[in-house]
């Protein structure tokens, strides 16, 4: 290697030898680089002379303007037919392999063809943290340390002086291993102290690659002692089989709550490891609860690596690489689990598929559990979609026979699906959101010794302050929305852009005060609950009690194993959490969902009911769930009362179909948003002039956003529907196309920023 190489390679000796060994390869001497900016195409960039050769996929580092970018190459081209002259060469080359398989590498292809997204963006997110920013492929090895036989018997009178190292060694002494992670709260100089304990040689440091979590590397589990029942076992042979064949099947696996879905996963999940390949289990973010995962490390001995968004930049580096590696055979992680590179990988499973948070709502907006699909298409491997209320994508397709639809009609234990009565509102005086027929209900279940679980999907205390003398109420500033009073921090919040302000009973407008609470949250009906059942635990789970990581797997934990009575939440709850001992479920204003103006709502309003309605009566007794509204007549709710799904499945697809609307038709979104009133529009009516629809596609009228104003700005929207997935890409590329290449016509200006929303989920 010449000297001048060096340079263009961190100095590793492994590598070197690696690049003496590579033959050489004069015709590929230009590489396309996607870099991670909203920019559409890649950048050419030239190989310095004798570099060895470089693969797609690998991580190159490139000058970029001022800047020194980290790029991936995506393309090797021959130099003799490109004109080299204004290319500048890449600086330094940072992996020798890529980084992707190559089945996943063809995913996120499509994601940007699909989604229309830039591909240096979608590489991007594919990739843990660490490596965009550069550090070396492999983890380091991690630092602990232990007390030494001398720190174990000297004085600690002797650290009297050092105030922190005697707080430290008195924490050795009740864990025996420390390691850097277990002083991450601490403050900075907790790293002298351990230097000097090190050189007074009371530690002693131990050096070991980052930790795979297992109980056993070798031997699998044995298969769960639980025996399944016919409608579980004719789902597993299918499965199965499915698995035996080596190609790609998707089926729908639609299971009423409680119908034991995961017994069936883990059977088919069970077939595919002892084979020694990969499984990919995704879950939606607040699936992913230690309960969740306890239950899959007993039922399988193997390396797992859990994936979610709690992770530090460090840990998900390490899950990231064991699964690379085929170490882990079980990877369980949300939305961006899907983006692990597995090399193994024999089976995807997607739980709650109906979830929203499958997709992305910024950035990339995938939905995942489509990237997995198109992904188990590319490895040629099963993929199951499970559910209690599957998507209206997922039940249509398993309807026409696209997937395999596997039913469990039954649930698994003894217990029956709950009883759902109905509390009309309109006839019965509520107090803090409660008539009195659902306390009678929750006084009843609590004298039994049983739990009761209340769901209202709004937290805070009351949703608006309202003066009774002027009429006022308590608006943000920034957004078209109401300020949320939130009465133990005595603050108003806008639940929008995160405003904060000071409570006052004096109205801001007449200065009477005269301001009164309006309208319940999960706060209010808290307050009124610990009124009336004083002797009752309450346990609240929002967004408010489990802000910090790890506190809604605390709650839950504490939900299941019974040290509450009543537990109250928002739609933290509804995610197909087990919890025993849960008699009654009572649902409080559920009408918000009824009479929205997004077409999806009542399809997630009952699914939301459905999946709070099964935490009820899960073991022996036959759970009860109370509704209250003031639309009893809706027949809405003769479909929730009689579980069924599939009579409001029909009727909804009739009128999705009517209505071209999804799963029917395909929607693209366009948003755009800007301090400027009229600007966000005119630069929609712009792009609606500028659209050519393909045959089949239409593009409605741009119109301001059904909140328009939020954190200051001006949104607006328009709508792109097409009969067609292919036309409505084909016309969104030239669309696309179009604008990048005649910036000065298009250019929506600085003040104007836009995104592009395909088979968008919300519409505001
Ligand atoms: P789902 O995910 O379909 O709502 P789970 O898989 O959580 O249901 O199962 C519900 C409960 O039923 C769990 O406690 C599980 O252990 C139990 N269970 C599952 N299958 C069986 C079976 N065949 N026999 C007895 N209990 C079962
Ligand atoms: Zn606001």
């Amino acid at each position: 290697m010449s000297p001048s190489l060096a340079f263009y390679y961190r100095g590793s000796p492994t590598l070197s030898l690696y690049n003496k060994m590579m033959p050489m390869s004069p015709s590929h001497k230009i590489v396309s680089v996607a870099v991670p900016l909203p920019l559409r195409q890649p950048f050419d960039f030239l190989v310095p002379a004798g570099l060895a050769e470089i693969v797609v996929g690998t991580r190159v580092r490139v000058p970029f303007g001022a800047r020194k970018l980290i790029g991936i190459v995506v393309e090797l081209k021959d130099r003799s037919s490109h004109p080299t002259e204004k290319l500048k060469p890449l600086l330094e080359v940072l992996d020798t392999e890529t980084l992707f398989d190559s089945h996943l590498w063809a995913t996120l292809q499509w994601i940007s063809r699909y989604y229309l997204a830039p591909i240096g963006e979608v590489i991007d997110s594919a990739m843990p943290v660490k490596l965009r920013q550069g550090e070396q492929l492999a983890p380091a090895s991690s630092k602990s340390w232990s007390l030494s036989e001398t720190g174990r018997f000297s004085p600690i009178e002797e650290l009297q002086r050092a105030p922190l190292q005697l707080a430290i060694i008195k924490r050795f002494m009740k864990d025996s291993t420390l390691s850097s992670h277990d002083f991450k709260n601490e403050s900075g100089s907790w790293r002298q102290a351990i230097q000097a304990l090190l050189a007074k040689k009371w530690l002693v440091e131990q050096i070991k690659p980052p930790e795979l979590k297992c109980l056993d590397h070798d031997a699998i589990g044995e298969p769960s002692s639980i025996k399944l029942n016919a409608e579980q076992q004719a789902s597993v042979d299918t499965l199965a089989k499915l698995a035996d064949n080596h190609k790609f099947s998707c089926s729908l696996l639609h299971g009423v709550t409680g119908s034991g879905k995961t017994e069936v996963y883990f059977a088919v999940m069970q077939r595919v490891i002892t084979r020694g390949r990969q499984v990919l289990m995704l879950v939606p973010e607040i699936g992913l609860t230690p309960q969740l995962i306890r239950r899959v490390q007993e039922a399988f001995m193997c390396p797992l690596v859990v994936m979610h968004s709690g992770l530090n930049n460090t840990e998900r580096h390490h899950a990231w690489w064991y699964a690379r590696r085929g170490d882990a055979k079980i990877i369980i992680g949300t939305r961006s689990a899907v983006f692990s590179s597995l090399p193994d990988l024999g089976l995807i499973i997607v739980d709650e598929e109906h979830d929203a948070s499958f997709k992305q709502q910024d950035g990339v907006r995938y939905q995942a559990r489509d990237v997995a699909i198109y992904r188990a298409k590319q490895h040629a491997i099963p993929i199951v979609l499970g559910s209690a209320t599957p998507s209206l994508e997922s039940y249509a397709h398993a309807q026409s026979g696209r997937y395999h639809g596997l039913r469990l009609n039954q649930r698994a234990t003894e217990a029956a699906l709950p009883i759902i009565d109905l509390f009309d509102t309109r006839r019965l005086p509520c107090t803090d959101g409660l008539s009195p027929p659902m306390l009678a209900a929750v006084s009843n279940t609590l004298d039994q010794g049983k739990q009761v679980m209340l769901f209202l999907n709004r937290r805070g205390y009351a949703p608006v302050l309202y003066c009774s003398a002027c009429g006022h109420t308590s608006k943000c500033h920034r957004c078209d929305a109401h300020l949320t009073y939130h009465r133990h921090a005595n603050k108003m919040r806008c639940h929008h852009c995160g405003f904060e302000g000071g409570a006052a009973k004096q109205c801001s407008n007449c200065q009477q005060l005269t301001m009164v609470e309006v309208g319940e949250g999960t706060q209010r009906v808290e307050d009124a609950l610990s009124t009336r059942f004083p002797d009752a635990r309450l346990l609240r789970i929002d967004r408010d009690t489990t802000r910090h990581k790890g506190e809604l797997g605390e709650l839950l934990e504490q939900a299941r194993s019974g040290a509450a009575d009543i537990i109250l939440g928002t739609q933290l709850l509804t995610k197909g959490h087990d919890f025993p001992n849960v008699a009654m479920v009572g649902i409080l204003g559920a009408d918000q969902g009824l009479y929205s103006t997004d077409f999806r709502s009542s399809e997630t309003l009952f699914q939301q009911i459905i999946q709070v309605a099964g935490r009820a009566g899960r073991r022996d007794s036959i759970g009860r769930v109370y509704i209250q509204t003031a639309f009893p007549d809706n027949p809405f709710f003769d479909w929730v009362r009689a579980h069924n799904f599939d009579g409001f499945a029909q009727f909804l697809m009739a009128e999705r179909r009517s209505a071209g609307y999804p799963p029917f038709g395909f929607f693209a979104l366009l948003r755009a948003e800007s301090t400027h009133q009229v600007k966000a529009l005119q630069f929609l009516r712009q792009a609606k002039a500028d659209i050519v629809p393909q045959p089949g596609v239409r593009t409605m009228d741009a119109i301001p956003a059904p909140m328009e104003r939020r954190a200051g700005k001006y949104r607006a929207q328009l709508l792109i529907c097409s009969e067609q997935r292919s036309a409505l890409n084909a016309t969104l590329q030239a669309w696309l196309q179009r604008i990048d290449g005649d910036h000065a016509r298009h250019k929506p200006g600085a003040a104007v920023r836009w995104s592009l929303d395909v088979d968008p989920l919300d519409h505001y």
